[in-house]
């Protein structure tokens, strides 16, 4: 007995042809092949064809590892960009975050800077519409 190399797509049209017909002899005869040749091929076509439905399940794949790496990757990029641009701008002054505890207005005026002996030197801030004194310590936020 001798081996002829048979082609992948001779192969494929015995399988179609079998799967047509259902009969194992007339293919046989047509491709010059075994029945027992036949029956390998098409065992062989239907466990790719299975793992091939397997892999293709429906819905949307999950991200690969590289690409979500990517992804996170350019967030932190951004969100480290971000950062360093607040970090570097220029800082609020002490006053423009105190608000008067009566009208909490922020529309504050400055009046003096005081030194106490428990806080140290302290901003004087002064909302006009309630007369009411406000003081930031300026050490802190400085
Ligand atoms: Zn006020």
């Amino acid at each position: 007995m001798s081996f002829v190399h048979i082609s992948p797509s001779t192969k494929q049209a015995a399988v179609k042809l079998y799967w047509q017909t259902g009969n194992v002899k007339k293919c046989a005869e047509q491709f010059g092949a075994s029945r027992n040749t036949i029956y390998d091929w098409v065992r062989l076509a239907e466990q790719r064809l299975e793992s091939m439905f397997l892999d293709s399940t429906p819905g949307k794949r999950a991200p690969s590892v590289d690409s979500r790496n990517q992804a996170l990757q350019s967030q932190l990029d951004h969100v480290l960009d971000a950062y360093h641009n607040i970090s570097q701008g220029p800082r609020p002054l002490p006053q423009n975050l105190a608000r008067c505890p009566k009208c909490h207005s922020t529309a504050l005026l400055r009046n003096g800077r005081v030194r106490s002996k428990q806080h140290g030197l302290l901003q004087r801030l002064w909302c006009r519409q309630c007369d009411v004194s406000v003081y930031v310590d300026l050490k802190k936020t400085l």
